[in-house]
C-alpha cells in the first residue's frame, strides 16, 4: 500500500504561505501522495498547548514532518529532544520530524541561503577575504551569519536599533567556533553608515521591509548611494522583486531575491521527511502557475 504523507506548517499568519504549494508539487514530482497543511497558532497569548499537541502527532508519527515560521523558529525550541549542530549554532528551527521516537530539529534556512548563491554563481566568488553587510539583527540575520562563515566571510551586521546588531554578534561568537576575531562587526543602519564598510562585495537584506503588503519600504537609508560592484540578496520573496531589488539595480548593480532560498530550504525539508529530493524545475513551474500573484517569476 502506497504511504501518504503529512506535513504542515506551525506559524502565524499563514494565509499567504507559498510552503503548500511547493511541497504539493514536490510530492507530485516524485510521485509520492501526501498533504501539507497549515496549522495556525496564537502567538500572543501564546497558544503552548496547540504547540505540545502538533508536536506529539510528529512524536507519534501521525505528522512526517514540520515547518516552523515566523515568530516560532525560538519557540519550539524548548519541546525538541535534539537539535542539529546548525540549529544549536543559530538558535532556531525550521524543520521539525522525528527519529526513534526522539523529535529533532533542524534548520535548513542556513543551507538553503548558500545553495542559492550557488545557483546564481554568486557563491564560489565568496571566499575569506569577502565583505559581506548585512540588513537587519533578528533571526533570519543569525542564520545568514551563520551561512555566510562557512567560506570565512568578513561580516558587517547593521540593525536600525543601536545595540541590536552588537547583542547579535555577542550571542553568537560562543555558538559559532567558525567565528574568528575581526570576522564580525556590527554598525547602525543609517545614512553614512556604509563609510565603516566600504566596499561589501555582497548585501543581504534580513529585515522584513519592503515585504507585502508594505511593498513600498526599503530598508536602505534615504541618499545612501550603493556600493559600487557589490551584489545585492533581499531575503524577502514576496512581492518577488522587491523596492530595495529595484533600487539596487537602478544602480547598475546585480540583485535578486529570496524565492530561489525559499524553495531551497523547502527541499532540504522535504528531503530530510521523505529521503528523496524533487526537480528543482517542477517547484518553479507550479509557483509561475500559481494564482499568488506577487510572485511574478
Ligand atoms: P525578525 O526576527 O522580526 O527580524 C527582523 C529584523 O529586521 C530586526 O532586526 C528588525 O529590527 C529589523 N527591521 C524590521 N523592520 C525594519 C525596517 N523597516 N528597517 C530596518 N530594519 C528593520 O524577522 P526574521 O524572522 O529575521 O525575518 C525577516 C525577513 O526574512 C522576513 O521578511 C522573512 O519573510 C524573510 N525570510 C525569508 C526566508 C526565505 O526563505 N527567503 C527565510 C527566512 C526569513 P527591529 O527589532 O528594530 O524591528
Amino acid at each position: 500500500m502506497n504511504r501518504n504523507y503529512r506535513f504542515g506548517i506551525l506559524g502565524w499568519p499563514l494565509e499567504q504561505s507559498l510552503s503548500p504549494l511547493i511541497h504539493q508539487a514536490a510530492l507530485a514530482d516524485c510521485g509520492l501522495s501526501g498533504e501539507y497543511n497549515l496549522y495556525p497558532v496564537q502567538a500572543d497569548p501564546l497558544d503552548t498547548a496547540a504547540i505540545g499537541d502538533l508536536l506529539a502527532e510528529v512524536r507519534s508519527g501521525k505528522l512526517d514532518g514540520l515547518n516552523v515560521t515566523i515568530s516560532f523558529k525560538q519557540t519550539v525550541l524548548d519541546y525538541l529532544d535534539e537539535l542539529s549542530p546548525a540549529a544549536r549554532a543559530i538558535g532556531a528551527v525550521n524543520t521539525i520530524y522525528q527519529q526513534n521516537s526522539l523529535l529533532l530539529g533542524d534548520n535548513t534556512d542556513a543551507p538553503g541561503f548558500l545553495q542559492d548563491l550557488r545557483n546564481l554563481g554568486w557563491l564560489d566568488e565568496l571566499g575569506a577575504r569577502s565583505s559581506v553587510l548585512i540588513l537587519g539583527a533578528g533571526g533570519a540575520a543569525r542564520a545568514i551569519v551563520y551561512a555566510l562563515l562557512q567560506p570565512g566571510c568578513k561580516l558587517a551586521v547593521a540593525s536600525r536599533r543601536q545595540g541590536q546588531a552588537e547583542a547579535l554578534i555577542r550571542s553568537i561568537i560562543p555558538q559559532f567556533q567558525l567565528a574568528v576575531p575581526g570576522t564580525l562587526q556590527a554598525c547602525t543602519l543609517q545614512k553614512g553608515f556604509l563609510s565603516e564598510i566600504p566596499h561589501p562585495d555582497l548585501v543581504v537584506n534580513t529585515t522584513p521591509a519592503g515585504m507585502f503588503p508594505g511593498v513600498r519600504q526599503s530598508p536602505w537609508p534615504v541618499d545612501e548611494p550603493f556600493p559600487a560592484h557589490a551584489r545585492v540578496y533581499d531575503l524577502i520573496y514576496k512581492p518577488a522583486t522587491t523596492c530595495f531589488v529595484e533600487q539596487a539595480r537602478g544602480s547598475g548593480l546585480a540583485a535578486a531575491s529570496g524565492l530561489g532560498m525559499l524553495v531551497e530550504q523547502a527541499l532540504l525539508s522535504f528531503e530530510c521527511w521523505t529521503g528523496t529530493r524533487p526537480d528543482k524545475k517542477a517547484i518553479f513551474a507550479a509557483l509561475a502557475k500559481s494564482d499568488k500573484k506577487e510572485v511574478d517569476i
